[in-house]
């Protein structure tokens, strides 16, 4: 039977590449959706006209009750998660000036606490059967700090301590655990940069002169998945360009 694999925020630029290679890879792919999404089914419609057959449930990966139903109900009607990409996520970027608790809060909540909330209910499982993957996509801004994301800086930061301290407790039963922190990749989130900051700023701070592609970090994310990848867990990947070596 195929490896069930959960992506958060599959819908998302990052996500759906990750989706899309994971299927073409042969998993079982299913995704989560905001609860609030309404384009979730155009965009099944549009995946299966492309020939995939995805799965999607809603959930708010902010919330606990909702990650623990969501996974209750992909177990029930998909079958056990071997695999779990920690996608999804957001920004609201200012400076600490005017970082008011609401923003701070949302982003901690959907880029951290989402972790712990959807990383709870499948890992038990994964240790049982002995064998797992827990990626999580954090950024270069956690690695390196930006300025304007002290909300999102501290919460991709936070999601590799998760990363290397769950990974000890579980390596012994074949449950990797990982990171990846892309750097600037061309999608959605980063398209709403105004494109003259886009390059006046980042690109210039890019020695490969480019945005990544979403299916560069799929790539990434496929072969974490993979069992080629069974000896590498608490590791924390760039995939920046260049950007920030360390
Ligand atoms: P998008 O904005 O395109 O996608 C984000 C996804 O997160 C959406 O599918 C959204 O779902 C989902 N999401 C947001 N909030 C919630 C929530 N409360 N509950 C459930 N789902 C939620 O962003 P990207 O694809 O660009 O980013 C994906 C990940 O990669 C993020 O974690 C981001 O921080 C990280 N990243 C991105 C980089 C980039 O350059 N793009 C660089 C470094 C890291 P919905 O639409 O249904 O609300």
């Amino acid at each position: 039977m195929a490896r069930v694999a959960l992506v958060t925020g599959g819908m998302g630029g990052l996500g759906e590449a990750v989706c899309i290679k994971l299927a073409a890879l042969g998993y079982r792919v299913v995704t989560t959706y905001s609860p609030g999404n309404t384009k979730a089914p155009e965009w099944l419609a549009s995946m299966k006209n492309l020939g995939y057959d995805f799965h999607a449930f809603p959930c708010d990966v902010a919330d606990y009750d909702s990650a623990q139903q969501c996974v209750a109900t992909v177990e029930k009607e998909i079958g056990a998660v071997d695999v779990l990409v920690n996608n999804a996520g957001i920004t609201r970027d200012m400076t600490f000036k005017k970082m008011d608790k609401p923003n701070w809060d949302a982003v901690m909540r959907t880029n951290l606490d989402s972790v712990f909330n959807m990383t709870k209910p499948v890992c038990d499982g994964m240790v049982e059967r002995g064998w797992g993957r827990i990626i999580n996509i954090s950024s270069v801004n956690g690695q390196k700090g930006a300025f304007g994301q002290t909300n999102y800086s501290a919460a991709k930061a936070g999601m590799h301590g998760f990363t290397k301290a769950l990974a000890l407790e579980v390596a012994r039963k074949a449950v990797t655990v990982n990171t990846i922190s892309p750097g600037y990749i061309g999608t959605k989130m980063v398209m709403a940069i105004p494109k003259e900051v886009l390059d006046s700023k980042i690109i210039p701070q890019i020695p490969m002169a480019r945005l990544g592609k979403p299916e560069e970090v799929a790539g990434l994310v496929a072969y974490l998945a993979s069992d080629e990848a069974a000896f590498v867990t608490g590791a924390n990947i760039a995939i920046n360009g260049g950007q920030h070596m360390y």
